[in-house]
This record gives C-alpha cells, structure tokens and sequence, in this order.
C-alpha cells in the first residue's frame, strides 16, 4: 500500500507513521509512505499558497495550482500505473468514514490524501482531482492532517501483513457490525471486581456465547443505530 499526502506539514504525518505499529510497517516496506509538501509549489515568493475568497468573508483559501502542481507530483510516484489512483479529499463536507470505507481503500495500491487548511481548497481543482470527499466527524478542525493520520491507521491495519498474530483485526468492533465485548487480562481480581468466571472455565464454546452475547448488548446500549442495522441485516425489525 502506497500513501501519498499532500500537506503543508509533511513532519507532522511522518512522525505519526514513523511511530508505533504503522512505523514498524513503513519500517519494513508494507505501507509505504511519501508527503508532498505544498509550499515547494508556491506561485510567489513569499512561499504562500493561499489567498483571499472572491465574494468576501472571513479567511483564505488554498489555491488551485500549488494543489494541482502538488497532486502532479504525486501521480509522477504513482507505483500501480495500471488505473488512476483514489485520491481523497479530508473535508467536514464528506461521507463520514467508517470500517468500511478502510476496507474498501485497503484494496487499493495508491491512495493520495488532500489536506487543506485556513477555509479550505478553491472548488475547481477539487472538481478536477478528487474522487472521494471523506470527512472523520461533524466538527470542524483546522486542517486535514489528522483526519489523513486517522484514516491511513484506520487502513493500514487491514493491509495484509501490518498487523500480527497478537494484534489481529479479525474480532474488532465493526467487524461483524457489532462492537467488541469486554476483556480482561491479569490480575484476576482488582479494586474487588473479579473476572467473569465463564473467561476462566477453559469452555471455548461457553466462551464464545458468552462474547457474541456481551457484544450484542454492549451494541444495543451503546450503539443503537448499529444495533438496528445489525437486526435488519438478520432480517429481524
Ligand atoms: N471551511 C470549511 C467548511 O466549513 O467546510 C472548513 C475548513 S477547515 C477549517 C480546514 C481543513 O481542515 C479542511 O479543508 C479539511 O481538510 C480539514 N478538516 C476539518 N475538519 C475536518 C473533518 N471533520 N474531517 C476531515 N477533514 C477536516
């Protein structure tokens, strides 16, 4: 999997994917990693790359070209030239992301994450290059580099090979549409609450019933909208 981010802060994404279960898989060549930084394609010589919005109100606004020139550069490193790479504006205007939508971008070879900043990017070069508009939530940050930080975690843990035997993805919240039970590790008593004893009968079986049960209704009280999807998907409304 090869990420390309095009940001005005190349250092903040490199130190968040240099770090931890990411950085052990940049580290050993799974996900690969290459920012453009925005600034090197300034139109001026101040090294700016925004200016004033037509028709007034507060705020700048990231300009055309240093986007497009920035975006050109990332097609030039494209390593799957076989189809047009996914390139993915951060905005609060996007489809929320979601386990499926990791899924669905872990199949890719090449993604390009688009951050901007102060009001945003002019709207013709975003018609020009992006083919998804993903937002991480309904709030407003001031600029896209965690939201691509957030997203390419959310997908590297499903490339094949990033996460190991311990750490799997398979029993995670969202996986099956419910979220994950609750879990326990040593010591078996703490603070005077003890483990539940069905975690310690050695009954795999048990066992199982007992999580997919907990899953269900940790979903229900927590999360009933997914809980509603789940029935339906069973056909039960
Ligand atoms: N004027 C924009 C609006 O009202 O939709 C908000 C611009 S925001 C201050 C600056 C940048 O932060 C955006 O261009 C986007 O890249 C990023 N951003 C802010 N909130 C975000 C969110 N919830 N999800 C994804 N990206 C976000």
């Amino acid at each position: 999997m090869h990420f390309q981010v095009i940001t005005l802060f190349p250092e903040m994404i490199e130190s968040a994917m240099n770090t931890s279960i990411i950085g052990r898989a940049v580290g050993n060549g799974i996900i690969k990693l290459d920012t453009v930084n925005l600034k090197e394609f300034s139109q001026n010589s101040y090294g700016s790359v925004d200016d004033y919005t037509y028709g007034g109100g507060a705020g700048m606004l990231m300009q055309c070209e240093p986007v497009f020139q920035a975006y050109q550069a990332a097609l030039s490193k494209v390593e799957n030239g076989k189809r047009p790479p996914r390139v993915v504006y951060t905005t609060p205007q996007g489809k929320v992301f979601d386990e499926e939508t990791a899924a669905d971008l872990a199949q890719e070879d090449d993604v390009i994450f688009l951050c901007g900043h102060y009001e945003g990017i002019d709207e013709r070069v975003l018609e020009e290059i992006v083919t998804d508009n993903l937002s991480i939530g309904d709030y407003v940050l001031t600029g896209g580099e965690l939201p691509s930080l957030v997203m390419m975690d959310a997908v590297s843990r499903l490339v094949d090979g990033v996460l190991n035997n311990k750490e799997s993805a398979e029993t995670e919240s969202f996986n099956n549409g419910l979220l994950e039970y609750p879990q326990y590790t040593r010591p078996k008593e703490w603070h005077e609450k003890t483990v539940p004893d069905i975690l310690l009968s050695g009954d795999h079986k048990k066992i199982e019933k007992w999580r997919m049960q907990q899953a269900i209704h940790r979903t229900a009280e927590r999360r009933p909208d997914l809980y509603a999807e789940w029935l339906e998907q069973r056909g039960i409304y």
